[in-house]
């Protein structure tokens, strides 16, 4: 599957007609704060795939200009998210490799006349720009000489000025009715420790400075973003321009993706991780690459539900049921079907021989025969899925074990279940049933029609199993901060069983569990337990 039409698409296709590029050169720019989450997929895949629809290339940059808040961990794991994607960047690089041409920028915007050193404090500059109704204010500092501006900017480069004492600001427009032009901060001092470039510097470029420096300096063609950065084109021009690079990269908005009930800022996992509501980025209910990895979703699918959903110039709410929709079409392909239980009921065929157990050999997939087979055992004890069972049939349309009613189990014999045993307290402690010899899977047996057919696991070789199964963190619908809104109960667990062959599976590996859905082995499990995380049912529930 490639990248559809779109508004971008086009823009490139002209570009390239006309000759203004030979060449296609795109680039993701993640800020190395926080691992990445489904919305970035959207934009790597954006990236990736228009830059490949043309034969182009697609840069990796880290947008690393605030130390404070960055770490190589986080540069580590992006790197391998996107490779885990499926794409392999053209380049990786770092902003913060920059830092050098970034300055000789800025003092050419000093030396233009251009940019400022201002003195004033952070609140007094935010009040003098004022707000969208009403002008901003010069600062007294606005109109200093160039010789003041450059040993000034210079002394903070040399770390002489203190934290907040001052910054640099580039000079355009304080009556702008966009408030981005309204002379933005450009430079700023930070003394922290940086994780690429240590502490050579200790003046720091902001974002709407240093993103279209970085974006010329490689060469991009067009400059993909979200569209909250609309608002910034201007100044993104602005610097590019006055600057002088001699590149000119354009910049090209597309709407964020939103997905119901699943929080999409990195802020907000940030704080999930940082108070333990979650296990870390990658808990599987985390929309972190990192966390739908470990969920079971495959590179595939999300990028099958990225390239189909679209993109458009506007911000969407994507329905969770498309990415599922994906997931069971790409693991309904490869993934193999075995048996377990989730909820166990016992049952005994009273009429099954004592001590015998029978190997029946199934195929691992329908369709997928170089698969293989595995052998599952059959015998007298056996655990059904608790759900499966009622007392009385409680409609025509019920396709399961009822006391007195016969159906067929996938792969073995009918049973008939003749007998409920109960516990002291009124609840159901096992059944009994009996097995007719004559119905086993493959006999061709048409005699009867059984009520349905259910799964099952024997019991004596039943392989314990703790299920993970997961719900939404939060709901859009709810209000309050991100903390309070947290689902205390968005991962259940249960304890269950699982034919034999189970512990042939890796962590990772995928699985059908007939009847019930796909599931992964998750990373927790090891030589004495086996964790399953349930990636989606198979049917969509609503
Ligand atoms: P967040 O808002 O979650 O903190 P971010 O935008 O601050 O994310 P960056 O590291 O700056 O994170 O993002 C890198 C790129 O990913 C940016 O170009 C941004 O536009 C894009 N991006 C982030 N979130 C989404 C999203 N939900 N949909 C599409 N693109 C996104
Ligand atoms: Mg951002």
């Amino acid at each position: 599957m490639s990248i559809q039409s779109n508004f971008i698409k086009s823009i490139m296709e002209t570009d390239l007609e006309t000759k203004k590029h030979s060449e296609i050169i795109t680039r993701f720019p993640p800020e190395p704060n926080g691992f990445l989450h489904i919305g970035h997929a959207r934009a790597i895949i954006t990236n990736f795939e228009l830059a490949n629809s043309f034969g182009g290339k697609t840069n990796l940059r880290f947008d690393d200009t605030n130390p404070s808040k960055e770490d190589d961990i986080f540069v580590q794991n992006i790197i391998s998210d996107i490779r885990w994607l499926g794409y392999e960047p053209d380049g990786i690089y770092y902003a913060s490799d920059y830092f050098e041409e970034m300055y000789e920028r800025a003092c050419i915007l000093i030396k233009k006349g251009l940019a400022y050193v201002d003195e004033s404090s952070p609140e007094d500059i935010k009040n003098m720009r004022g707000s969208t109704g009403t002008k901003g204010v010069e600062s007294p500092y606005r109109n200093r000489s160039i010789d003041e501006n450059m040993t000034l900017f210079q002394a903070m480069k040399d770390g002489k000025k203190e934290e907040g004492s001052c910054v640099l600001r580039a000079k355009i427009d304080m009556s702008s009715p966009n408030m981005n032009m309204r002379d933005p901060v450009i430079y700023r001092i930070s003394f922290d420790h940086h994780h690429h470039r240590g502490n050579d510097w200790v003046i720091y470029p902001m974002y709407d400075f240093a993103h279209p420096i970085e974006d010329a300096i490689e060469g991009i063609t067009h400059s993909l973003c979200s569209l909250e950065f609309e608002d910034h084109r201007p100044l993104y021009d602005w610097v590019v321009r006055e600057t002088e690079m001699p590149k000119v990269p354009r910049q090209i908005e597309f709407g964020r993706l939103t997905i119901e009930n699943t929080v999409m800022s990195k802020r907000y996992l940030r704080q999930l991780v940082e108070e333990n509501k979650v296990v870390g980025w990658d808990d599987p209910r985390m929309p972190t690459l990192k966390g739908l990895r470990r969920r079971g979703y495959t590179p595939e699918a999300i990028r099958r539900f990225i390239l189909e959903s679209g993109l458009s110039k506007i911000n969407s709410t994507i329905d969770s049921s498309m990415l599922d929709a994906a997931l069971r079409d790409d693991l309904n392909l490869k993934a193999p079907r075995l048996m377990a239980v989730k909820d166990p009921l016992k049952v005994i065929i009273t009429n099954y021989p004592e001590n015998q157990v029978e190997m029946l050999e199934v195929e691992l997939h329908p369709d997928i025969e170089s698969l293989g087979t595995r052998s599952i055992p059959f015998s007298r004890e056996l655990y059904i899925e608790r759900e499966d069972f009622e007392i009385e049939k409680p409609n025509k349309k019920y396709k399961r074990l009822y006391l007195g009613g016969e159906v067929r189990l996938f792969h073995a014999y009918f049973i008939t279940c003749t007998k409920v045993i109960y516990k002291k307290d009124g609840s159901i402690d096992y059944l009994e049933a009996t097995y007719d010899i004559e119905t086993k899977s493959g006999s061709g047996f048409d005699a009867r029609k059984p009520n349905g057919t259910i799964h099952f696991v024997e019991a004596t070789q039943a392989v314990p199993v703790t299920f993970n199964v997961f719900g939404p963190m939060v709901l859009d619908e709810e209000e309050g901060d991100i903390i309070s809104r947290f689902k205390e109960d968005s991962w259940q667990t249960y304890q269950g069983y699982a034919e034999p062959y189970i512990t042939s599976l890796n962590i990772e590996d995928k699985c059908q569990f007939k009847r019930l859905g796909f599931y992964t082995i998750d990373k927790e499990t090891n030589n004495h337990e086996i964790f399953i995380n349930e990636i989606v049912t198979l049917k969509s529930s609503k």
